[in-house]
């Protein structure tokens, strides 16, 4: 055992071990109610954390962080709640730009008569920078940290992405009739391994097939889609049993479900992230789980499009990891994943009868370890553990609305908005601090979105 003689020195009280030194890293989140989200989910009054080169080094009393530790960068939480970072699971980033173009739509009208002819006439790699400049914006806001993406032209967003600060698990959208960013589903194959080949091995971006769904893609296509993250060893991510009518499509085309089907075809394995999956029986729910499937579940989207309830209780009853997602903002309207939170722990109460169904325990680790574990990234986020990455949020519980606290998990989940976020850091690196952003201009960002909101009103005649 090391000895240590603590002695002031600056603002740190600094420890002098064996070696005489305290260890110097980059950064010390200090004075903060910890919730570690760690497997014995503790929560730490009176903690700090400790990181450098992008990872957390110590997760502890903030007293023994800053007798062991001096920090570059030192931030005193002064009593806020310090989290791991918010894992949106399912969204379509630039789609920021038809927020509250088209409300009060069935899932297949909405698309159809609106979001499919604006896409037509006003996705361009453009469009696609400036509202993910806007959806990133947003999400360091709400504390997002990491979010699964489909859409086209995703090497734009992958850039867009990865200046921002943000990590991202990207997909590149195929599907079988023309869009923007490829006539043929061939061509979005090509598309795709390009983009896989220029993210390999970066820090923040996972890149990642994004095959659009079972009843917008023929078997070839899937069955190469699903061919081309084997030999990348990529993660897929797939809409699955959205709506009633995917299902009836599905019994008609197949006599099968949508999951049976997509089974059928050798499509499941690890890696896979299956969206909404809201019409599944108890078969397809073994089936996913048994294929090792992640499911992201997106309850405001559901409710909004009224495409039905997920199985969410049976679905974490079977082992599959529940992530939650926001689903993009044209159909939410927000990406703001406490409200997500929200809202998974009060639908599941509705439809099952049951006020235990979804717990705020519950709610809290789908949008951070359990999300991590359906995109197989909980080796490195979804909670606060040495040697995981420093993505983690500072949250002010100090509003009228979250007075007096006598649970942080209770109030991060009933009372939390994605506006009480503070601070907002990503791989050690700060991108929000104190409502302030540091990696977007966000009068600029704001600017931009208009003038592509201005296109798209010209080019739906709103
Ligand atoms: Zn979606």
């Amino acid at each position: 055992m090391r000895t240590r003689v603590v002695i002031a020195a600056g603002f740190a009280a600094v420890a002098i071990t064996a070696t005489g030194q305290s260890r110097q890293v980059d950064l010390i989140v200090s004075n903060a109610i910890v919730v570690t989200m760690d497997g014995g989910s503790r929560v730490l009054p009176g903690g700090a954390v400790a990181v450098d080169a992008g990872r957390i080094l110590a997760v502890a009393a903030a007293e023994t962080i800053s007798t062991q530790y001096a920090a570059r960068q030192t931030i005193d939480a002064g009593g806020q709640v310090l989290l791991p970072g918010l894992i949106n699971t399912h969204t379509h980033a630039p789609m920021v730009l038809y927020r509250g173009l088209a409300d009060d739509l069935a899932l297949m009208e909405w698309l159809e008569k609106y979001i499919f002819p604006a896409e037509a006439k006003t996705v361009s790699p453009e469009f696609v920078r400036a509202g993910t400049r806007l959806a990133a914006l947003e999400m360091i806001q709400s504390g997002t940290t990491t979010y699964a993406d489909m859409y086209y032209f995703e090497e734009e967003i992958g850039r867009v992405t990865r200046d921002a600060g943000l990590r991202g698990v990207l997909g590149q959208t195929i599907i079988q009739f023309p869009v923007a960013d490829a006539q043929t589903p061939r061509d979005g194959l090509a598309r795709t391994e390009a983009f896989l080949k220029e993210f390999a091995g970066d820090e923040l971006i996972t890149p990642a097939i994004a095959p659009h769904a079972m009843y917008t893609l023929d078997r070839a296509t899937l069955q190469a889609a699903r061919a081309m993250a084997d030999r990348y060893t990529a993660p897929v991510l797939i809409h699955l049993a959205e709506t009633a009518a995917e299902l009836e499509t599905s019994q008609k085309a197949h006599a099968m479900s949508p999951t049976r089907y997509l089974d059928s075809l050798g499509f499941w394995g690890p890696r896979t992230l299956a969206a909404h999956a809201v019409w599944l029986d108890d078969a397809d729910i073994g089936l996913l789980a048994s294929r090792k499937v992640g499911v992201s579940h997106n309850p405001e989207s559901n409710m909004k499009l009224a495409s039905g309830t997920a199985k969410v209780p049976a679905m974490r009853r079977t082992g599959i990891p529940v992530g939650l997602g926001t689903d993009g903002a044209a159909s939410n309207n927000d990406l703001d994943m406490f409200e997500a939170m929200r809202q998974a722990a009060l639908l599941h109460k509705l439809t099952t009868g049951d006020p235990r169904a979804v717990p705020a325990s519950v709610a809290l680790a789908m949008a951070t370890i359990e999300g991590a574990k359906a995109l197989q990234m909980d080796d490195r986020i979804g909670s606060l553990e040495r040697g995981k990455r420093a993505d983690m949020i500072l949250v002010s519980m100090r509003g009228a609305r979250q007075t007096p606290m006598y649970d942080p998990i209770s109030h991060l989940v009933y009372v939390t908005r994605g506006d009480d976020v503070q601070t907002t850091i990503v791989n050690g690196r700060v991108l929000m601090r104190d409502r302030r952003v540091l990696t977007l201009n966000e009068a600029a960002v704001i600017r931009e979105a208009n003038v592509h909101a201005a296109r798209v009103r010209a080019a739906v005649g709103k």
